[in-house]
């Protein structure tokens, strides 16, 4: 069987192809460093990174691309808050907290990591040209997205422009100049103490998803053939990635598979920010070692909405021990064909990463009562590797660039 991704655009699991056979060219939105890294972070980058091994171990070359937001509201109101503390100083200590997190879990690093700030001229291009194009539209110095433009606008939520609307939405900035109550923001107008870039519609800056479309389209060809992130993004910034992408380039699709991680919950309830409920990722591996969070986190399936329980860590624990020690002189020779292929189903079943550490702990019950048949304790080390742990060989994060 081949592998087959659920894809939020299409609603329904589908055989994964890529636009250039043998290479993937994934996109995955990064975060706006205006603050440290939650455990909903690491939740996310775990499992794409899992994706991202696993598509490497069927031999596909990766392009993982994940963005930095530098430029948003949130990191302007940071800055506002510190005093008018520099921005790149902001983002400088809080991306390298973050990046130190991921490689403490193991997370590859991304092909390529762009920030926003650099890709101004691409914003500006891009904006333009869907300008030129008939797809947006200048107020004062302040460029809109026309969503009427588009028809297939709302597709990728499954609703209508008229139920979209009715949703809570955080482009909903300057609507007295707006022509329709879905368009968006893609060059915005400043005020006197926030950063500003030179464009033909004077000095500005850009609007948030335009900047994650530049950067796809500037590293990763006007076609893609995964986009990642949270579920929390598939209203209104993806919607707004494929509308702007799609009349920009010409192009249909912008991406094949579009790929949400579920939210983790803190006993309940999503974990965020604005509501003071984080688990921070660095202050939990002060305690955990970072493989058994790994571990916890694989636990469950990317999709799923899950509740974060610290009384789960210890459980953890002892099933990371025993999967180490099935592993532990594992030699050379031959793998079990049975295990490999049930393994591969498991992730050949969109990613299913629970049902193949339930496959492995099984597995590793066999090694540990000397009942495994041969070549078992090879294969259970190698798919262990491909998910991500150190332990078992799993390639380290400073290596993401590497491609085979
Ligand atoms: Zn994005």
């Amino acid at each position: 069987m081949p592998l087959r991704l659920y894809s939020s655009l299409s609603r329904d699991q589908r055989e994964f192809q890529t636009v250039r056979p043998g290479e993937v060219r994934m996109y995955v939105c990064g975060v706006t460093p205006y603050d440290v890294t939650h455990l909903g972070h690491a939740f996310s980058y775990v499992q794409f990174d899992t994706l991202r091994r696993y598509l490497l171990s069927l031999g596909y070359r990766v392009h993982y691309v994940q963005n930095v937001t530098d430029i948003d509201d949130d990191m302007i109101m940071v800055s506002r808050r510190q005093g008018g503390r520099a921005i790149a100083e902001i983002r400088d200590e809080n991306d390298a907290i973050f990046r130190a997190d991921l490689d403490r879990l193991n997370v590859l690093r991304p092909t390529a990591y762009p920030r926003a700030t650099d890709h101004i001229a691409d914003i500006v291009e891009t904006t333009a040209a869907l300008i030129r194009a008939g797809h947006a539209y200048e107020v004062g110095g302040d460029v809109f997205f026309e969503t009427t433009t588009f028809p297939r606008y709302g597709a990728l939520n499954g609703v209508t422009p008229a139920e979209l609307a009715a949703r809570e939405n955080p482009e909903s900035k300057r609507e007295h100049k707006k022509r329709g109550p879905l368009d968006f923001l893609l060059w915005q107008t400043t005020a006197a103490d926030e950063p500003s870039w030179p464009s033909p519609w004077g000095p500005g800056r850009p609007g948030w998803s335009i900047e994650c479309t530049a950067m796809s389209v500037a590293h990763l060809g006007k076609q893609i053939d995964i986009h990642g992130g949270g579920r929390d993004l598939v209203f209104p910034h993806h919607e707004n990635e494929i509308a702007q992408a799609e009349c920009a380039t010409g192009l249909v699709p912008f991406c094949r598979f579009w790929l949400h991680n579920g939210m983790l919950r803190l006993e309940g309830v999503k974990m965020s920010k604005s509501l003071g409920n984080l688990v921070l990722a660095c202050e939990l591996m002060r305690t955990v070692p970072p493989d058994h969070l790994r571990l916890y986190l694989l636990s469950t399936h990317y999709r799923v909405d899950a509740d974060y329980t610290a009384e789960a860590l210890p459980t953890v624990a002892s099933r990371f021990d025993r999967l180490r020690l099935a592993v532990t002189g594992a030699s050379g020779g031959r793998a079990s064909e049975r295990l490999d292929a049930a393994f591969r189903a498991r992730m050949d079943d969109d990613l299913d990463t629970p049902g193949a550490l339930d496959l492995l702990d099984m597995a590793a019950t066999r090694v540990l009562a000397g009942t495994a048949e041969a070549g078992e304790q090879k294969s259970l080390r190698t798919a262990l590797a491909t998910l991500g742990f150190g332990f078992a060989g799993a390639r380290g994060p400073a290596n993401g660039s590497f491609e085979p």
